[in-house]
Parts: structure tokens; C-alpha cells; sequence
């Protein structure tokens, strides 16, 4: 029995693994650069003295499920109490706790395209329907059609928000993501409404302190992205009680690996660390965003750690990827059908790496 089109699910799809890429091309897989992750260019550095230092993790026992120290460092770190926060094994355990408490089987769930492919990826996991609503065009920055998004909004029980939004690399300005919070509350029965705050640090905007007038908003952090620690799997839903109460019925009791839960609490106490990573990489995203103009590629505006770049039509984008994978630099890609087609996707590494992408450009 096959799903009708509308539930026809979608997968997640990577880049290559540098293995892959470095055996395709004859490359040393230690040399190659990932420009396709969204990542930074180095780990904080307290990474080796957490592990090396006084901290000996119980590893023949199970984590405490409740990450009770990693909680209090995020709620210090929030400004928020302790039961408003769930833990995830990275925002996307996290997303897949919404969809799960709040989206049912042949639901509906609002997409503002082009965003993050994890929310239609999840959306047709439960099954449910994909409501596309296109953002407004590159003149408008890819803002969100709040417009349409209301109109839709009583078919929905879940909208998937970004801000500011991967791959467009554009925050979304606060009255705007309220409208939609505001329509949604004033329905019988309100959507959830996610905002995936994953970027928040490289703007320093968010919608947190609406939680309270309004139950029905889940808002996303990770300790992926300024944080720099993605290989610790380690992400937050911050909303209401509530809802925190909803998304903890369906929370497996340990998915988050107790060095892991350490490692986030130690970061979270350092937040200077992610602010300065953050800085550092918005200084080189100036340079690396003019050299790519200069390249003759078209880098629109990213408040982020990466760069959407108008390469030309779908064939140059891919000449232009199939070049960089030669040198052993990894863009993220658009296939022939998506909204960004002939764009690509690049993370904004250290001063030097981006330097051996424009090289490598340039030929
Ligand atoms: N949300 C957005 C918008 C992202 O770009 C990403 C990572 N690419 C995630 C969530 C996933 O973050 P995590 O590593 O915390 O699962």
C-alpha cells in the first residue's frame, strides 16, 4: 500500500561523508573542509580539561534522566526555571518530541519553505500533511508570508518556524513571528507553534519571553551551532509547563549520554565562549561574504554562521560544487527541485579556511 503524495515521506539527506569524498576523488580525508554542516572551526577549548580533569562519569550506570545539573546550567543560562526546559539529544531529538506530542497521525503542519528540511522530514514521519507556505522571494530577504501563514493557520495542529532561518540565513523581525504567535492563540483550539532559535546566539533576538502569554510556543536552542560542540548531541525545547509537561510524555528516559549532559553544563556555564566564537565568525562572515561577491557569486545577507549564495542557474551551482569536492571543500547543495536551486549552501569556517574556498573558487 503506498501513502497518498501528500504523506509520501521525505528523508533526510547528508552531503558525503569525507571518507566517501576523499576515496570519489583520490583526497586525504584528514584535509578535507565541511563547509556544509553549519559548524564552527574549532571545539572550546575546555573540551580537553572536562575530559581530563576531575570528572570521572559512572559509565557502568545509566544517565540521570532528569540531566538534573545539565538543567540548572540551562536554566541559569535561559533566565528560565528548570521545569520549563526539556532535554533532547540535540534540538532534532527535540523537534521529533513535538512532532510526536502535538502533531497526530493525518494531521497538518505548516512549512514555511525553503527552511529546515527536518520539519517536513518529521511531518511525514508521524504521517502527516505538509502545508507549504512559500516564503516571500530574495528581494524580500526569504521574510515569512506571515499573511498566508494566518490564513492557514486553523487547518494546522503544529508551524514549524525558524528565526533566523537555515539556509536562508535571515532572522525574522519580531512582530512577525508574534502575528503568527497571536493568530494561533486566538484560535479554539491553538497550533503549537516551534520556533527553532538553533542560530539565536549569532543575533541575540528571541521570543523566549513570550512563553508565558503564550502556552502554545516551543522555543529550540542546541549546543550545536555557537556552542561549537555538535558531536555531543545535545539540544533544548524551552517552553510553557504545559507543554514542557506534553513533550516529557513522549521523552525517552536517556537519550543524552552523561558525558555528554556534563560536557553541555560546562559550556553553558561559559556562555562568553559561545558569544566570542559567535563574534569571531560574524568578523570573517563580512570578508568571506565580499570575497564570493568578488567571485562573481551573488551572497545574500546571513545574520548566521553560513552564507546562501545565488551561483547562477541549477548547472553552475553543481559545476560550481563538483569543483569545490575536487579541492576536498564540502558545499551543502540544492537538488534541481527545490526553491534554491542554483544556490549553495556555506558555512562561514576560520579566516584561513574560507580563504582556501575562495581559492578554490577562483581556480
Ligand atoms: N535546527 C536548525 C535550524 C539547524 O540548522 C540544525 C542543524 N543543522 C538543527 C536544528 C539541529 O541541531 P542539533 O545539532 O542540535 O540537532
Amino acid at each position: 500500500m503506498s501513502a497518498p503524495p501528500a504523506l509520501a515521506a521525505q528523508v533526510y539527506t547528508w552531503e558525503p561523508s569525507n571518507a566517501a569524498i576523499a576515496r570519489r576523488y583520490g583526497l586525504d580525508p584528514a584535509g578535507i573542509l565541511r563547509f556544509d554542516t553549519n559548524t564552527s572551526p574549532t571545539a572550546p577549548p575546555f573540551l580537553a580539561e572536562g575530559l581530563a580533569g576531575p570528572f570521572e562519569p559512572p559509565l557502568n550506570e545509566y544517565p540521570d534522566s532528569a540531566y538534573e545539573e545539565l538543567v540548572l546550567a540551562a536554566a541559569d543560562y535561559f533566565g528560565v526555571p528548570p521545569d520549563e526546559i526539556v532535554v533532547g539529544a540535540g534540538a532534532d531529538e527535540v523537534l521529533d518530541l513535538a512532532a510526536k506530542a502535538f502533531l497526530p497521525p493525518g494531521g497538518t503542519a505548516i512549512v514555511p519553505l525553503p527552511t529546515y528540511a527536518m520539519y517536513g522530514v518529521l511531518t511525514t514521519q508521524r504521517p502527516a500533511r505538509i502545508l507549504a507556505v512559500p516564503r516571500l522571494g530574495p528581494e524580500a530577504g526569504f521574510a515569512l508570508d506571515v499573511a498566508a501563514i494566518r490564513a492557514r493557520l486553523p487547518e494546522a495542529q503544529l508551524v514549524w518556524l525558524c528565526s533566523p532561518n537555515n539556509p536562508t540565513g535571515a532572522a525574522e523581525p519580531r512582530a512577525a513571528l508574534q502575528a503568527v504567535l497571536e493568530a494561533a492563540a486566538a484560535l479554539p483550539d491553538p497550533p503549537l507553534v516551534v520556533l527553532d532559535e538553533a542560530y539565536h546566539e549569532f543575533t541575540g533576538e528571541t521570543l523566549l519571553d513570550l512563553r508565558g502569554r503564550h502556552p502554545e510556543l516551543l522555543v529550540l536552542r542546541t549546543m550545536s551551532k555557537a556552542f561549537a560542540l555538535p558531536a555531543i548531541r545535545v539540544g533544548f525545547g524551552i517552553a510553557a509547563r504545559r507543554t514542557i509537561e506534553r513533550l516529557e510524555r513522549v521523552r525517552p528516559p536517556g537519550s543524552v549520554a552523561t558525558v555528554s549532559a556534563h560536557l553541555a553544563t560546562l559550556g553553558l556555564r561559559q556562555p562568553e565562549l559561545a558569544r566570542e566564537n559567535a563574534r569571531r565568525i560574524a568578523a570573517a562572515r563580512e570578508d568571506f561574504a565580499a570575497g564570493l561577491a568578488e567571485a562573481g557569486w551573488t551572497p545574500r545577507p546571513s545574520v548566521t554562521n553560513f552564507v546562501l549564495v545565488q551561483v547562477g542557474d541549477q548547472a553552475a551551482a553543481e559545476a560550481a560544487a563538483e569543483r569545490l569536492l575536487r579541492s576536498g571543500i564540502v558545499p551543502r547543495t540544492f537538488g534541481p527541485a527545490n526553491p534554491l536551486r542554483g544556490h549553495l549552501r556555506l558555512t562561514v569556517r576560520s579566516p584561513e579556511e574560507n580563504a582556501r574556498l575562495l581559492a578554490a573558487i577562483r581556480g
